[in-house]
């Protein structure tokens, strides 16, 4: 494989200007300059450090409300479900997934479509949290995406036919595939799914054009890593924050995916809970679960750690994206840092370099597990109270009544950062739950929490959030509330707006500085899926993609209830000004 060194890829990124869009094969130097080049959206993120903000502005706070659908593409079938997808777009053509494994390649003008791809999936996966996927990446001819039943398939962008195929793991044990890959220095970056089945969480590297894997690094400590072939270092310390043979089911799923910042070189991928759920069975901080990791790309080893929850017992899994921004400190400097809205409940800034955390704080109004996170130690100051019980060998152990719930301050619906106003936009939600600890023993392929839960609002006229933070005073500027927990993610533009959507249907802009609502249409089904902007021919448009479901209608418990009314549905909206 052909590796470039960094300072060529940045200094290559730095000088593509304003490059609208490039035709031909997707290239480093292309992804690296993703944020910038307003004609694509080449990566999961819009940039790979996450931003979600694009530079145009020609559809802004003065005319948003001239904003009509250009067309809509319907993903048809008896699959409909959950649609989380992010759409990636490339040479005049958007490649878009959807429910139960499947890619659409259609003509981004005209929203025809040019082809599709089914991937067959066996009897017997096991997806948590519906049958999602969230996007493809690209790289060369190639649009890559994963699949439920864990593996990751290379398709020609032209034709839709396989390139290539390679399996990440036996979904017999529990492991699936839903995030967007990352696509760093000609390597395919992916995590997994699974973390419910006492799997083992791990990135892999691969050559894209090939397939073929470069290197892997466990993220539960005691597992070895590999880089071409070759043992390439232990993960951590074995036993030294698991006891006995626990850290072998370990859990600490990495199924969000990673993002990653050319100036730090360096990808950082959240971690999920450790497993089981039972925190009693497994006394320490169960390193790197519930962390921020970050793994120098070049020799897949973990360069540093952040644990946002030790030995987490809510199944708070860290797996929100982090994502880089420059913050200037109180002595005027600037600092590369990383902003993560956590499952936890907290907000957490962190040095992109070090991992030094900066500032923590709350992004929803009750958190009941731990009072605060102290600044000097880095740890949370836990309510022991509020952990629930240990259920010793055969009997339940003592309900506590926690917030957030499982499902988090925040789950998957990304954050977005505008420059502009400095502000990170954050899709929350307020909800509590009754849960329990249960004995529970790991057997492959079964589910291995060892708890029992129920959902619950908290306020009656509302669950979810669009909230506005100052990442460095962790003030609250605005918020926008909204009556069904929010699940999709957040775009801001340069034109002085955030996207987001709603599972009760509407795609809205709001005002960056204000929230004031500006727009909204409704599409039809629930929205779960980030919105993304580019142009073409002159023109900026704005796309998403909308179908309710995900976690919250099956893991949801009361919740669920309350929002049992919404439609699912399955399409790619795409809008621009009226002419
Ligand atoms: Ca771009
Ligand atoms: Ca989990």
């Amino acid at each position: 494989m052909q590796r470039k060194t960094l300072s060529m890829l940045v200094a290559a990124a730095l000088a593509g200007v304003s490059m609208a869009a490039a035709a031909g094969p997707v290239t480093d130097e292309m992804i690296l300059n993703d944020a910038k080049s307003t004609g694509d959206v080449l990566t999961f993120g819009m940039g790979t450090n996450g931003q979600r903000y694009s530079t145009l502005s020609k559809i802004n706070t003065g005319n948003v409300k001239k904003l009509v659908p250009a067309w809509a593409f319907q993903f048809g079938g008896e699959k409909q479900r959950g649609q989380e997808s992010q759409p990636v777009i490339h040479d005049g053509k958007i490649f878009v997934t959807a429910s139960y494994s499947r890619m659409y390649a259609v003509d981004a003008k005209t929203g025809k479509e040019l082809w599709q791809y089914d991937h067959r999936l066996p009897e017997g996966i096991m997806p948590c949290c519906d049958v999602v996927n969230r996007g493809a990446a690209l790289y060369d001819n190639l649009v890559i995406f994963g699949t439920l039943d864990a593996q990751l398939v290379a398709l020609d962008q032209n034709t839709g036919k396989v390139v290539w195929k390679e399996k990440i793991d036996e979904f017999s044990a529990g492991y699936s595939y839903t995030a967007a890959p990352l696509v760093v220095k000609g390597l395919v970056i992916t995590g997994v799914s699974g973390g419910e089945f006492g799997i083992v969480g791990r990135l892999d590297a691969r050559d894209a054009k090939t397939g073929k894997i470069v290197w892997t690094r466990p993220v539960v400590e005691g597992h070895m890593g590999y880089l071409n072939g070759k043992e390439n270092g232990i993960t951590g310390e074995t036993n030294a924050s698991w006891p006995g043979d626990t850290w072998k089911t370990g859990g600490s799923s990495t199924w969000l995916g990673a993002t990653y910042d050319a100036k730090t070189n360096l990808v950082y991928v959240g971690t999920g809970n450790p497993a089981p759920w039972n925190s009693h069975t497994r006394p320490g901080d169960n390193l790197y679960s519930c962390s921020t990791v970050a793994i120098n790309p070049d020799t897949g080893k973990i360069v540093w750690h952040y644990q946002n929850t030790p030995n987490d017992g809510w199944d708070y899994d860290g797996v929100n994206e982090f994502v880089t921004f420059d913050m200037k400190g109180a002595d005027g400097k600037t600092v590369r840092a990383g902003g993560k809205a956590d499952r936890n409940g907290f907000f957490f800034v962190n040095d992109a370099e070090s991992g030094k955390l900066l500032n923590a704080f709350p992004f929803v109004d009750k958190v009941t597990w731990a009072s605060k996170i102290d600044l000097e130690s880095g740890r949370p100051v836990y309510d022991d109270a509020n952990r629930p019980g240990n259920p010793g060998a055969d009997k339940q152990g003592k309900t506590v009544f926690s917030a957030p719930s499982f499902l988090g301050g925040k789950n998957q619906q990304q954050i977005a950062y505008s420059p502009d106003t400095g502000l990170f936009y954050v899709p929350a939600n307020e909800w509590g739950m009754d849960i329990w600890n249960e004995p529970i023993s790991y057997k492959k392929g079964a589910a291995f929490l060892g708890a029992g839960f129920n959902i619950k609002p908290l306020f009656e006229d509302y669950i979810g959030a669009l909230r506005a933070f100052d990442p460095k005073t962790g003030k609250k500027v605005w918020e926008v509330k909204n009556n069904a927990p929010l699940w999709g993610g957040a775009m801001t533009t340069k034109g002085g707006l955030v996207f987001y959507g709603t599972p009760e249907g509407h795609l809205k802009a709001l005002d960056a500085k204000s929230g004031k609502e500006l727009w909204s249409f409704q599409t039809g089904s629930g929205v779960v899926a980030p919105p993304v902007s580019w142009e073409q021919d002159g023109e900026q448009y704005i796309a998403v993609v909308s179908g309710w479901g995900g976690a919250v209608p099956l893991w949801g418990g009361d919740v669920a209830k309350r929002v049992n009314y919404l439609n699912q549905g399955g399409a790619l909206w795409v809008f621009k000004l009226a002419n």
